[in-house]
């Protein structure tokens, strides 16, 4: 696990630093977004602000991409492999679950975004599918 956190923040040219890791890692154990407070839950004793700055350097980095559920709280998500310092190439959907409230990437399905004719600049896309994920609708099927 230590090796491919490390390999991931060199490759995105961030050092390693243990709260890096420890971030890093939270998002490579859990499928679905997370949000400023899961994390700072997980990780007890971190400094919520150490934990913000982590993000914040991430995103910048290409590591993680913020994701707009509609649920007030911005998310956050590991990115592709391809998504590198100032350019980020998620144009992915991302489906949350109405019941458990979980959203994740839906990588699969790659949206073309039109480059704009206007000199319109675009720094963030966000297409969101909601419903229930697997779990959640494996339950009602049992009820
Ligand atoms: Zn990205
Ligand atoms: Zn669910
Ligand atoms: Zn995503």
């Amino acid at each position: 696990m230590n090796s491919k956190i490390i390999e991931t923040l060199e490759s995105k040219n961030v050092k390693p630093t243990p709260m890096r890791m420890l971030v890093l890692e939270q998002f490579l154990k859990t499928k679905h977004a997370q949000t400023l407070s899961n994390l700072e839950k997980d990780l007890s004793h971190s400094d919520r602000i150490t934990v913000y700055r982590t993000l914040k350097t991430f995103v910048k980095q290409g590591i993680l991409h913020t994701v707009e559920d509609g649920s007030g709280a911005t998310k956050y998500a590991l990115c592709p492999d391809e998504c590198v310092k100032g350019h980020h190439l998620d144009t992915h959907p991302h489906f949350s679950c109405l019941k458990c409230g979980d959203t994740f990437c839906l990588e699969d399905f790659n949206i073309m975004i039109p480059e704009p004719k206007t000199s319109l600049e675009v720094h963030e896309v966000h297409v969101s599918l909601k419903g229930l994920c697997v779990s959640c609708k494996e339950k009602e099927e049992v009820i």
